[in-house]
């Protein structure tokens, strides 16, 4: 009895690897294109670093004429949840990062290197461990839980390292005969990877990310197939990037110490290894402490959470972008109008270490972007997130013709308005619009805070100053006179020149005029404020601040 009849016990029926070999042919992409993937476990929940590895790796596929899928990883069925898929594809859809290739919904997929589900690949993995067996590299382990669990206590009462290895790997040491025994007298078993790696020597190796490492080789005896016939991560993970051809393996950092073993495994295989592109996690700053974004404590780690939030994907993308590569922000500064997709990203000058995440520079990109989108694009984003989460401002954007004018605001010019970083923001922004959401219970405070001189203001701008129709140079230059009249400084660098000749400059009075018609000290552009307004709301819109 040899290794062959030991395979074709524990694996009957099962296809050659030629076949497979066959099936997937080599990819006929452009020289230097990436093939790389999104792989994650559908546990429910898409974690924003996970999105992050996803951009990084679509970005760099992209941008090489390369291929971008998603692979759903669900081998470990105890952490599987019902629409987990729905999830994963609905969040890179959202995020307007759908892959060329894989799952598409909970069923169907897309792709000629399928299928993308691993569940569905199990008669895959089971031929490649086959061929293992075949060579005496792979065998079958009786050992118990318990076993295990004694062994481990052993190793750690003796302070050597844990795991099932050299003298520690028991079920190596049985002949095939043994082996075909115990399986045929109904032992439960599970497949071993055997480990030709020595602990004493060295690999070194090169991430595309973290640059040269030196690590001990890989001396474990690693499951690949459990006792479910389902491969483990690391097992899948080299069949399926070498049939898939995957290129670069981007993915998080918390595999780096797995290579060696990753690069054993495609070694025995005789598949040829990947570039490995390691990336490290996305931190919070929690009161000095910097960790990791915590699916249980932060809301900001679930992808979930920016849609909810009405932050739009372009942001999230642009602001990971930003995290990713330093070199970024200096390329937004100097193409401010380009899409994001024409900046280069390159994996080797990707930072190292974590970086950290900010809400608040996300929020100012976020800003950054929505004031170069047109009102009609504003309208469209605010009026999708509002049918959503708020039925208050899908109401107040019934009226689409008044709400462009609205959103029209200090738009489209050199130096747009910048109010405005969330889709759920905008009912605040821009209520004061809007008779029906303007009730003032107390003006805030400015300047020129006593009633009588605000009275005055407000008089003399509605008897003497105010003319809707006059030019935005006509309005301000009305404005001085007015400040000029009630002995307020026309001029704020005269006022300043002469502070105790003055109480007040013009723009103090400009915000006496501000508040009266918006309740606020800042506002967008007041001229055009007051011209969407019209007189009549304006009119009383300054009568009622001097009641
Ligand atoms: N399913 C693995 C994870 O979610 C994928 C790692 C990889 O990209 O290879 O961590």
């Amino acid at each position: 009895m040899d290794y062959n009849d030991l395979a074709n016990l524990i694996f009957p029926g099962v296809k050659d690897i030629e076949y497979y070999e066959e099936k997937y042919k080599t990819r006929n992409l452009p020289e230097g294109a990436i093939v790389t993937r999104f792989a994650p476990s559908p546990t429910g929940f898409v974690h924003i670093g996970g999105l992050y590895q996803a951009l990084v790796a679509r970005t760099v596929a992209k941008q090489t004429q390369g291929v971008f899928f998603l692979r759903i990883e669900d081998t470990d069925q105890k952490r599987e949840v019902e629409n987990g898929i729905t999830g994963i594809v609905n969040s890179l859809k959202n995020f307007e990062m759908s892959p060329d290739e894989g799952q598409i919904n909970e069923t169907e997929e897309i792709g000629e290197y399928g299928p993308y589900k691993q569940s569905l690949r199990k008669e895959i993995y089971q031929a490649y461990a086959k061929y293992l067996v075949k060579q005496g590299k792979a065998y079958p382990c009786f050992c118990t839980p318990e076993d295990l669990e004694s062994m481990r206590a052993k190793q750690e009462a003796a302070k050597i390292r844990t795991g099932y290895y050299g003298v520690w790997a028991n079920c190596r040491k049985f002949s095939v005969e043994e082996m075909i025994n115990k399986i045929k007298n109904g032992e439960s078993y599970i497949v071993r990877f055997k480990s030709a790696g020595r602990e004493d020597r060295k690999i070194k190796h090169h991430d595309v990310i973290k640059g040269n490492v030196d690590f001990p080789e890989n001396d474990q005896d690693i499951v690949i197939i459990k006792a479910d016939g389902l491969p483990t991560y690391h097992f899948a993970h080299a069949v399926d990037d070498h049939l898939m051809g995957t290129t670069h393996v981007i993915r998080s950092d918390e595999w780096l110490s797995s290579v060696p073993l990753h690069l054993q495994l495609f070694q025995e295989l005789g598949f040829r290894a990947p570039k490995y592109a390691h990336i490290a996690p996305i931190m919070k700053n929690d009161n000095g402490n910097k960790r990791k974004l915590s699916k249980r404590k932060d809301p900001e780690a679930a992808t979930d959470y920016y849609k909810e939030e009405g932050i739009p994907a372009i942001a999230v993308k642009e602001y990971l972008l930003n995290i990713a590569s330093s070199s970024f922000e200096n390329w937004r500064r100097q193409n401010p109008t380009k899409p994001m997709e024409e900046y280069t990203l390159e994996l080797n000058k990707m930072s190292v270490s974590g970086a950290l995440f900010d809400m608040v520079k996300l929020l100012d990109v976020s800003k950054a972007i929505i004031s170069r989108m047109t009102a009609e694009e504003v309208y469209t984003y605010s009026l999708e997130w509002a049918e959503k989460y708020d039925n208050e401002l899908k109401n107040i954007l019934q009226d689409k013709e008044y709400a462009l004018k609205v959103f029209g605001i200090e738009r489209g010019n050199q130096k747009p308005r910048k109010d405005i970083s969330k889709w759920s923001d905008v009912k605040d922004n821009i209520s004061y619009m809007y008779d029906d959401k303007f009730s003032v219970e107390e003006y805030p405070y400015q300047v020129i805070n006593d009633k009588e001189s605000i009275k005055k203001i407000l008089k003399l701008y509605i008897e003497k100053y105010y003319n809707e129709s006059d030019d935005k140079q006509m309005w301000f230059d009305k404005i001085k006179e007015l400040a000029g009249e009630m002995g307020y400084a026309k001029e704020v660098k005269e006022f300043k020149a002469n502070p105790d000749m003055y109480k007040a400059h013009v723009g103090d009075v400009s915000t006496v005029l501000r508040v009266a018609l918006t309740a606020r000290t800042n506002t967008p552009d007041m001229y055009e404020i007051m011209q969407v307004l019209g007189k009549e709301r304006v009119i009383r819109r300054l009568e009622n601040a001097t009641k």
